[in-house]
Protein backbone atom coordinates (compact mmCIF):
# COMPACT_ATOMS: atom_id res chain seq x y z
CA UNK A 1 0.00 0.00 0.00
CA UNK A 2 1.42 3.49 -1.04
CA UNK A 3 1.95 6.06 1.33
CA UNK A 4 1.47 9.64 0.01
CA UNK A 5 1.93 13.22 2.08
CA UNK A 6 -0.67 15.51 1.15
CA UNK A 7 -0.11 19.47 1.44
CA UNK A 8 -2.94 22.27 1.56
CA UNK A 9 -2.28 26.12 1.76
CA UNK A 10 -4.72 28.60 3.04
CA UNK A 11 -6.05 29.26 -0.04
CA UNK A 12 -7.15 25.87 -0.56
CA UNK A 13 -8.99 25.76 3.01
CA UNK A 14 -9.91 29.21 2.92
CA UNK A 15 -13.78 28.51 3.54
CA UNK A 16 -16.06 25.37 4.58
CA UNK A 17 -16.90 24.52 1.25
CA UNK A 18 -13.76 24.51 -0.01
CA UNK A 19 -12.42 22.43 2.81
CA UNK A 20 -14.86 20.21 2.18
CA UNK A 21 -13.49 19.79 -1.46
CA UNK A 22 -10.44 18.92 0.15
CA UNK A 23 -11.30 16.37 2.05
CA UNK A 24 -13.36 14.62 -1.12
CA UNK A 25 -9.87 14.79 -3.22
CA UNK A 26 -8.35 13.01 0.00
CA UNK A 27 -10.95 10.44 0.13
CA UNK A 28 -10.50 10.00 -3.08
CA UNK A 29 -6.77 9.35 -2.96
CA UNK A 30 -7.36 6.84 -0.37
CA UNK A 31 -10.45 5.28 -2.29
CA UNK A 32 -7.36 4.08 -4.74
CA UNK A 33 -5.70 2.07 -1.68
CA UNK A 34 -3.20 4.83 -0.54
CA UNK A 35 -2.29 5.91 3.21
CA UNK A 36 -1.93 9.47 3.71
CA UNK A 37 -1.02 11.85 5.83
CA UNK A 38 -2.50 15.44 4.97
CA UNK A 39 -0.51 18.77 6.37
CA UNK A 40 -2.35 21.85 6.37
CA UNK A 41 -1.93 25.50 6.46
CA UNK A 42 -4.09 28.02 8.15
CA UNK A 43 -7.18 28.92 6.28
CA UNK A 44 -6.92 32.09 3.89
CA UNK A 45 -5.30 35.11 4.98
CA UNK A 46 -5.57 33.94 8.90
CA UNK A 47 -1.95 34.14 9.69
CA UNK A 48 -1.57 37.59 8.13
CA UNK A 49 -4.30 38.67 10.46
CA UNK A 50 -2.94 36.91 13.45
CA UNK A 51 0.14 39.35 12.31
CA UNK A 52 -2.18 42.46 12.69
CA UNK A 53 -3.37 41.74 15.57
CA UNK A 54 0.16 41.29 17.71
CA UNK A 55 0.87 44.36 15.84
CA UNK A 56 -2.56 46.11 17.41
CA UNK A 57 -1.29 45.49 20.86
CA UNK A 58 2.39 45.46 20.51
CA UNK A 59 5.20 47.80 18.57
CA UNK A 60 7.30 44.24 19.50
CA UNK A 61 5.53 41.26 20.57
CA UNK A 62 7.81 38.98 22.13
CA UNK A 63 8.51 36.07 19.67
CA UNK A 64 7.50 33.87 21.82
CA UNK A 65 4.17 35.21 22.17
CA UNK A 66 3.97 35.50 18.11
CA UNK A 67 4.69 31.61 17.97
CA UNK A 68 1.98 31.16 20.46
CA UNK A 69 -0.51 33.11 18.10
CA UNK A 70 0.56 32.22 14.64
CA UNK A 71 0.61 28.86 15.71
CA UNK A 72 -4.01 28.89 16.57
CA UNK A 73 -4.30 29.49 12.78
CA UNK A 74 -3.10 25.83 11.75
CA UNK A 75 -4.85 23.79 14.46
CA UNK A 76 -8.32 25.45 13.41
CA UNK A 77 -7.77 24.03 9.72
CA UNK A 78 -6.43 20.84 11.06
CA UNK A 79 -9.86 20.06 13.28
CA UNK A 80 -12.01 21.28 10.57
CA UNK A 81 -10.21 19.50 8.19
CA UNK A 82 -10.25 15.64 10.32
CA UNK A 83 -14.34 16.85 11.06
CA UNK A 84 -15.16 17.20 7.48
CA UNK A 85 -13.30 13.67 6.52
CA UNK A 86 -15.20 11.60 9.06
CA UNK A 87 -18.20 13.48 7.23
CA UNK A 88 -17.48 11.91 4.49
CA UNK A 89 -17.24 8.31 6.35
CA UNK A 90 -13.46 8.83 6.35
CA UNK A 91 -11.78 8.05 9.65
CA UNK A 92 -9.22 10.97 10.47
CA UNK A 93 -7.70 12.38 13.50
CA UNK A 94 -5.42 16.16 13.73
CA UNK A 95 -2.49 16.63 15.23
CA UNK A 96 -0.74 19.53 16.51
CA UNK A 97 3.10 19.95 15.15
CA UNK A 98 4.02 18.49 19.09
CA UNK A 99 1.91 15.80 18.92
CA UNK A 100 3.01 15.11 15.11
CA UNK A 101 6.66 15.02 16.78
CA UNK A 102 8.27 17.61 14.95
CA UNK A 103 11.16 18.81 17.03
CA UNK A 104 12.51 22.35 16.53
CA UNK A 105 15.24 24.39 17.18
CA UNK A 106 14.47 27.63 20.13
CA UNK A 107 14.46 29.77 17.09
CA UNK A 108 10.69 31.34 17.46
CA UNK A 109 9.98 32.44 14.39
CA UNK A 110 11.85 31.14 12.48
CA UNK A 111 12.92 27.81 13.61
CA UNK A 112 14.31 24.69 12.30
CA UNK A 113 13.01 21.09 12.13
CA UNK A 114 15.59 19.02 13.89
CA UNK A 115 13.73 15.60 14.14
CA UNK A 116 10.66 14.19 13.32
CA UNK A 117 9.22 11.25 16.19
CA UNK A 118 6.91 9.38 13.73
CA UNK A 119 6.03 6.68 16.11
CA UNK A 120 2.50 8.48 16.80
CA UNK A 121 1.72 9.19 12.89
CA UNK A 122 2.07 5.40 12.33
CA UNK A 123 0.35 4.22 14.86
CA UNK A 124 -2.70 6.44 13.81
CA UNK A 125 -2.03 5.35 9.80
CA UNK A 126 -1.98 1.38 11.42
CA UNK A 127 -4.79 2.07 12.65
CA UNK A 128 -6.62 3.20 9.34
CA UNK A 129 -6.65 6.91 9.89
CA UNK A 130 -6.30 10.05 7.88
CA UNK A 131 -3.31 11.36 9.76
CA UNK A 132 -3.89 15.29 9.75
CA UNK A 133 -0.93 17.51 10.77
CA UNK A 134 -0.70 21.25 11.19
CA UNK A 135 1.77 23.07 8.99
CA UNK A 136 4.68 25.70 10.18
CA UNK A 137 4.73 24.34 13.35
CA UNK A 138 6.96 22.44 16.14
CA UNK A 139 7.78 21.97 19.26
CA UNK A 140 11.46 22.67 20.78
CA UNK A 141 12.82 19.98 23.64
CA UNK A 142 11.62 22.04 26.29
CA UNK A 143 8.14 21.98 25.11
CA UNK A 144 8.01 25.44 23.67
CA UNK A 145 5.50 26.09 20.83
CA UNK A 146 7.80 27.19 17.79
CA UNK A 147 6.84 28.44 13.64
CA UNK A 148 8.88 27.66 10.80
CA UNK A 149 8.84 31.11 9.33
CA UNK A 150 6.08 32.28 6.71
CA UNK A 151 4.78 29.79 4.06
CA UNK A 152 6.67 26.95 6.18
CA UNK A 153 4.20 24.69 6.03
CA UNK A 154 5.49 22.98 2.37
CA UNK A 155 8.52 21.96 5.11
CA UNK A 156 6.83 20.45 7.36
CA UNK A 157 5.06 18.37 4.39
CA UNK A 158 8.47 17.56 3.02
CA UNK A 159 10.25 16.91 6.16
CA UNK A 160 7.02 14.71 7.26
CA UNK A 161 7.65 12.73 3.92
CA UNK A 162 11.09 12.63 4.32
CA UNK A 163 10.88 11.01 7.95
CA UNK A 164 8.07 8.58 6.89
CA UNK A 165 9.90 7.84 3.26
CA UNK A 166 6.79 8.20 2.13
CA UNK A 167 6.09 7.33 -2.20
CA UNK A 168 5.28 11.12 -2.97
CA UNK A 169 4.70 14.49 -1.36
CA UNK A 170 2.38 16.77 -3.34
CA UNK A 171 2.15 20.25 -2.63
CA UNK A 172 -1.21 21.84 -3.62
CA UNK A 173 -1.73 25.08 -4.05
CA UNK A 174 -3.88 27.55 -6.02
CA UNK A 175 -1.49 27.87 -9.27
CA UNK A 176 -1.12 24.97 -11.34
CA UNK A 177 2.43 24.43 -10.55
CA UNK A 178 5.78 26.49 -11.01
CA UNK A 179 6.18 28.78 -13.20
CA UNK A 180 8.91 30.46 -15.23
CA UNK A 181 8.17 33.66 -12.32
CA UNK A 182 4.89 34.72 -10.61
CA UNK A 183 2.07 34.60 -12.80
CA UNK A 184 0.64 37.21 -10.72
CA UNK A 185 3.40 39.36 -11.77
CA UNK A 186 4.42 37.95 -15.35
CA UNK A 187 0.85 36.66 -17.20
CA UNK A 188 3.14 35.37 -19.85
CA UNK A 189 4.53 32.99 -17.55
CA UNK A 190 4.91 29.34 -18.39
CA UNK A 191 4.34 26.38 -16.48
CA UNK A 192 7.46 24.10 -16.08
CA UNK A 193 6.63 20.37 -16.30
CA UNK A 194 9.85 19.84 -14.32
CA UNK A 195 12.68 21.37 -12.56
CA UNK A 196 15.65 20.43 -10.55
CA UNK A 197 16.18 21.14 -6.68
CA UNK A 198 19.35 23.15 -7.41
CA UNK A 199 16.79 25.95 -9.31
CA UNK A 200 13.90 25.06 -6.95
CA UNK A 201 15.97 26.04 -4.62
CA UNK A 202 17.28 29.40 -5.67
CA UNK A 203 14.45 30.54 -7.27
CA UNK A 204 13.02 29.47 -3.37
CA UNK A 205 15.31 32.05 -1.92
CA UNK A 206 15.31 34.64 -4.26
CA UNK A 207 11.47 34.81 -3.30
CA UNK A 208 9.04 32.73 -5.59
CA UNK A 209 6.54 32.13 -3.02
CA UNK A 210 5.19 28.70 -4.32
CA UNK A 211 7.67 26.76 -2.56
CA UNK A 212 9.25 27.49 0.82
CA UNK A 213 13.46 27.08 0.60
CA UNK A 214 13.56 24.69 3.35
CA UNK A 215 11.12 22.30 1.59
CA UNK A 216 13.07 21.93 -1.32
CA UNK A 217 16.47 21.67 0.92
CA UNK A 218 14.81 18.39 2.69
CA UNK A 219 13.32 17.19 -0.20
CA UNK A 220 16.85 17.40 -2.10
CA UNK A 221 18.58 15.81 0.97
CA UNK A 222 16.27 12.85 1.18
CA UNK A 223 15.63 12.85 -2.27
CA UNK A 224 11.97 13.18 -2.02
CA UNK A 225 10.23 13.71 -5.48
CA UNK A 226 8.02 16.71 -4.85
CA UNK A 227 4.77 17.48 -7.04
CA UNK A 228 3.26 21.17 -7.08
CA UNK A 229 -0.20 20.81 -8.54
CA UNK A 230 -3.36 22.77 -8.46
CA UNK A 231 -5.64 21.46 -5.74
CA UNK A 232 -8.76 22.08 -7.69
CA UNK A 233 -7.44 20.35 -10.96
CA UNK A 234 -5.98 17.10 -11.41
CA UNK A 235 -3.34 18.70 -13.88
CA UNK A 236 0.14 16.67 -12.82
CA UNK A 237 1.77 20.39 -11.93
CA UNK A 238 5.53 20.00 -11.66
CA UNK A 239 7.79 17.99 -10.43
CA UNK A 240 10.79 19.10 -8.56
CA UNK A 241 13.29 15.93 -8.50
CA UNK A 242 17.44 15.57 -9.34
CA UNK A 243 19.09 17.31 -12.53
CA UNK A 244 18.46 15.61 -15.64
CA UNK A 245 21.98 14.93 -17.09
CA UNK A 246 20.60 13.47 -20.31
CA UNK A 247 18.80 16.97 -21.08
CA UNK A 248 20.31 20.31 -22.64
CA UNK A 249 19.84 22.78 -19.59
CA UNK A 250 18.38 26.61 -20.78
CA UNK A 251 20.72 29.06 -20.01
CA UNK A 252 18.09 30.15 -17.46
CA UNK A 253 14.66 27.99 -16.18
CA UNK A 254 13.02 31.29 -13.93
CA UNK A 255 13.02 34.41 -13.21
CA UNK A 256 12.08 36.19 -9.09
CA UNK A 257 11.45 38.72 -7.60
CA UNK A 258 12.03 39.46 -3.28
CA UNK A 259 10.42 42.83 -2.44
CA UNK A 260 10.92 44.43 1.47
CA UNK A 261 14.72 44.44 1.34
CA UNK A 262 16.87 47.08 3.41
CA UNK A 263 20.51 47.84 3.05
CA UNK A 264 22.05 48.25 6.35
CA UNK A 265 25.29 50.16 6.13
CA UNK A 266 28.22 50.01 9.21
CA UNK A 267 30.41 52.69 8.18
CA UNK A 268 33.89 54.02 9.60
CA UNK A 269 34.55 50.95 11.45
CA UNK A 270 38.25 50.02 12.91
CA UNK A 271 40.22 48.79 10.34
CA UNK A 272 41.75 45.97 12.14
CA UNK A 273 41.28 41.99 12.43
CA UNK A 274 38.03 40.64 13.98
CA UNK A 275 35.76 42.86 12.77
CA UNK A 276 33.86 41.10 10.37
CA UNK A 277 33.94 38.27 12.56
CA UNK A 278 32.25 40.44 15.29
CA UNK A 279 29.51 41.72 12.82
CA UNK A 280 29.04 38.36 11.27
CA UNK A 281 28.48 36.38 14.95
CA UNK A 282 25.99 38.92 16.00
CA UNK A 283 23.98 37.95 12.54
CA UNK A 284 24.31 34.30 12.96
CA UNK A 285 23.27 34.86 17.00
CA UNK A 286 20.33 36.62 15.83
CA UNK A 287 19.52 34.19 12.92
CA UNK A 288 19.42 36.75 10.88
CA UNK A 289 19.98 35.59 6.81
CA UNK A 290 21.73 38.37 5.33
CA UNK A 291 23.18 38.80 1.46
CA UNK A 292 24.60 41.26 -1.49
CA UNK A 293 27.45 42.05 0.68
CA UNK A 294 30.19 44.28 -0.06
CA UNK A 295 33.21 45.89 1.98
CA UNK A 296 35.12 48.20 0.44
CA UNK A 297 38.79 48.71 0.62
CA UNK A 298 40.01 49.31 4.18
CA UNK A 299 42.49 51.81 4.58
CA UNK A 300 43.86 52.96 7.91
CA UNK A 301 41.12 55.31 8.27
CA UNK A 302 37.99 52.85 8.62
CA UNK A 303 36.37 50.37 7.05
CA UNK A 304 32.67 50.42 5.24
CA UNK A 305 30.38 47.45 5.06
CA UNK A 306 26.75 47.09 4.06
CA UNK A 307 24.18 43.89 3.39
CA UNK A 308 20.71 43.43 2.60
CA UNK A 309 17.86 42.15 4.79
CA UNK A 310 14.70 41.46 4.57
CA UNK A 311 12.55 44.33 6.50
CA UNK A 312 11.15 42.18 8.91
CA UNK A 313 14.51 41.24 10.22
CA UNK A 314 15.57 45.28 10.75
CA UNK A 315 13.94 45.04 14.35
CA UNK A 316 16.40 42.37 15.36
CA UNK A 317 18.83 43.25 13.37
CA UNK A 318 19.20 46.92 14.56
CA UNK A 319 20.04 46.34 18.26
CA UNK A 320 22.38 43.57 17.62
CA UNK A 321 24.38 45.94 14.80
CA UNK A 322 24.19 48.84 17.90
CA UNK A 323 25.57 46.27 19.84
CA UNK A 324 28.78 45.27 17.98
CA UNK A 325 29.18 48.90 17.45
CA UNK A 326 29.82 50.13 21.30
CA UNK A 327 31.74 46.91 21.77
CA UNK A 328 34.26 48.35 18.81
CA UNK A 329 34.01 51.54 20.09
CA UNK A 330 33.60 53.09 16.72
CA UNK A 331 31.40 53.14 13.62
CA UNK A 332 28.36 54.65 12.42
CA UNK A 333 24.84 52.25 11.18
CA UNK A 334 22.69 53.43 8.47
CA UNK A 335 19.67 51.34 7.16
CA UNK A 336 18.09 52.09 3.69
CA UNK A 337 14.54 50.68 2.92
CA UNK A 338 12.61 49.96 -0.15
CA UNK A 339 14.83 47.81 -2.19
CA UNK A 340 13.82 44.36 -4.12
CA UNK A 341 16.36 42.20 -5.73
CA UNK A 342 15.27 40.63 -9.33
CA UNK A 343 17.44 37.39 -10.46
CA UNK A 344 17.79 34.83 -13.05
CA UNK A 345 18.29 31.49 -12.20
CA UNK A 346 19.05 28.25 -14.52
CA UNK A 347 21.56 25.42 -14.08
CA UNK A 348 22.62 25.75 -17.62
CA UNK A 349 24.64 29.56 -16.73
CA UNK A 350 27.19 26.72 -15.64
CA UNK A 351 27.89 26.07 -19.43
CA UNK A 352 26.94 29.44 -21.05
CA UNK A 353 28.11 32.57 -21.96
CA UNK A 354 26.90 36.11 -22.08
CA UNK A 355 23.90 35.32 -19.52
CA UNK A 356 25.01 38.65 -17.30
CA UNK A 357 25.25 40.82 -20.00
CA UNK A 358 21.65 39.86 -21.43
CA UNK A 359 20.01 40.76 -17.90
CA UNK A 360 21.90 44.18 -17.57
CA UNK A 361 21.11 44.90 -21.05
CA UNK A 362 17.77 44.26 -20.50
CA UNK A 363 17.83 46.14 -17.42
CA UNK A 364 19.36 48.72 -18.82
CA UNK A 365 17.03 49.31 -21.70
CA UNK A 366 14.06 49.50 -19.25
CA UNK A 367 15.82 52.58 -17.52
CA UNK A 368 16.21 50.69 -14.43
CA UNK A 369 19.28 51.57 -12.40
CA UNK A 370 21.01 48.31 -10.55
CA UNK A 371 22.66 49.00 -7.15
CA UNK A 372 24.44 46.15 -6.41
CA UNK A 373 24.82 42.77 -8.14
CA UNK A 374 25.90 39.47 -6.94
CA UNK A 375 26.18 35.90 -8.41
CA UNK A 376 26.51 32.04 -8.24
CA UNK A 377 27.17 29.56 -10.47
CA UNK A 378 23.53 29.13 -11.23
CA UNK A 379 22.37 32.28 -10.65
CA UNK A 380 22.55 35.96 -10.89
CA UNK A 381 20.43 39.13 -8.48
CA UNK A 382 20.42 42.72 -8.94
CA UNK A 383 19.55 45.16 -6.43
CA UNK A 384 16.77 47.38 -7.54
CA UNK A 385 14.45 50.68 -6.25
CA UNK A 386 11.13 48.13 -4.83
CA UNK A 387 8.76 50.97 -7.19
CA UNK A 388 11.07 49.24 -10.13
CA UNK A 389 10.48 45.44 -9.13
CA UNK A 390 7.47 44.89 -11.45
CA UNK A 391 9.16 46.17 -14.83
CA UNK A 392 12.34 44.67 -14.04
CA UNK A 393 11.22 41.39 -13.87
CA UNK A 394 9.03 41.38 -17.01
CA UNK A 395 11.90 42.73 -18.80
CA UNK A 396 14.20 39.40 -17.51
CA UNK A 397 11.63 37.43 -18.28
CA UNK A 398 11.37 38.64 -21.82
CA UNK A 399 14.93 39.13 -22.49
CA UNK A 400 15.55 35.33 -21.72
CA UNK A 401 12.52 34.19 -23.36
CA UNK A 402 10.83 32.57 -20.87
CA UNK A 403 7.13 33.60 -22.12
CA UNK A 404 4.32 30.67 -23.09
CA UNK A 405 4.81 31.91 -26.66
CA UNK A 406 8.41 32.02 -26.91
CA UNK A 407 11.35 29.20 -27.20
CA UNK A 408 13.37 29.24 -23.78
CA UNK A 409 16.64 30.57 -24.57
CA UNK A 410 19.52 27.95 -25.40
CA UNK A 411 22.40 29.76 -25.85
CA UNK A 412 25.37 28.21 -28.06
CA UNK A 413 27.74 26.38 -26.42
CA UNK A 414 31.02 27.77 -26.26
CA UNK A 415 33.59 24.71 -27.63
CA UNK A 416 35.36 24.66 -23.85
CA UNK A 417 32.46 24.43 -22.31
CA UNK A 418 30.99 21.83 -24.23
CA UNK A 419 34.04 19.65 -23.81
CA UNK A 420 33.48 20.01 -20.18
CA UNK A 421 30.21 19.38 -20.09
CA UNK A 422 30.90 16.40 -21.70
CA UNK A 423 33.61 15.37 -19.50
CA UNK A 424 31.01 15.70 -16.92
CA UNK A 425 28.52 13.58 -18.16
CA UNK A 426 31.04 10.96 -18.91
CA UNK A 427 31.98 11.25 -15.17
CA UNK A 428 28.38 10.56 -14.23
P1 LIG B 1 -0.22 28.29 -0.51
O1 LIG B 1 -1.14 29.07 0.36
O2 LIG B 1 -0.89 27.18 -1.24
O3 LIG B 1 1.03 27.84 0.21
P2 LIG B 1 1.30 30.42 -1.74
O4 LIG B 1 0.58 31.73 -1.87
O5 LIG B 1 2.29 30.28 -0.64
O6 LIG B 1 0.19 29.28 -1.67
O7 LIG B 1 2.04 30.04 -3.10
C1 LIG B 1 1.34 30.10 -4.33
C2 LIG B 1 1.60 31.44 -5.01
O8 LIG B 1 2.99 31.53 -5.31
C3 LIG B 1 0.93 31.60 -6.35
O9 LIG B 1 -0.37 32.10 -6.23
C4 LIG B 1 1.86 32.57 -7.10
O10 LIG B 1 1.35 33.88 -7.13
C5 LIG B 1 3.13 32.56 -6.27
N1 LIG B 1 4.35 32.32 -7.05
C6 LIG B 1 5.52 33.01 -6.91
N2 LIG B 1 6.43 32.56 -7.78
C7 LIG B 1 5.86 31.57 -8.49
C8 LIG B 1 6.32 30.71 -9.53
N3 LIG B 1 7.56 30.80 -10.02
N4 LIG B 1 5.46 29.78 -10.01
C9 LIG B 1 4.21 29.67 -9.52
N5 LIG B 1 3.71 30.46 -8.55
C10 LIG B 1 4.52 31.41 -8.03
N1 LIG C 1 0.10 29.78 7.60
C1 LIG C 1 1.51 30.06 7.46
C2 LIG C 1 1.72 31.31 6.62
O1 LIG C 1 0.76 31.92 6.18
C3 LIG C 1 2.28 28.90 6.91
C4 LIG C 1 1.98 28.54 5.46
O2 LIG C 1 0.96 28.97 4.92
O3 LIG C 1 2.77 27.78 4.88
O4 LIG C 1 2.84 31.71 6.45
MG1 LIG D 1 2.91 28.70 0.59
Amino acid sequence: MGLSVLKFGGTSVANPDLILAVAQRIADVRSRGNRVVVVVSAMGHTTDELVRLGDAVSSSPPRREVDMLLSSGEQVSIALLAMALNQLGVPAISHTGAQAGIRTTDSHTRARIQSIDTARILRELDAGQAVIVAGFQGVTEDGQITTLGRGGSDTTAVAVAAALAADSCEIFTDVDGVYTADPRLVPEARKLDRISYDEMLELAVLGAGVMHSRAVQFGQRYRVPIHVRHSRKSDPGTLITEENPEMENASVVGCALKENLGRVSLRDLPNKPGVDAAVFVALAQADINVDDIIQNEASNHGMNMSFTVEHRDLADIKPAMERVLAELGRGELSIDVGLSRVSAVGLGMRSHTGVAAKMFSALADAGINIFNITTSEIKISCIINRSEGEKAIKAVHAAFGLSGDQQPAVDTLTPMNAARRSTANAAN
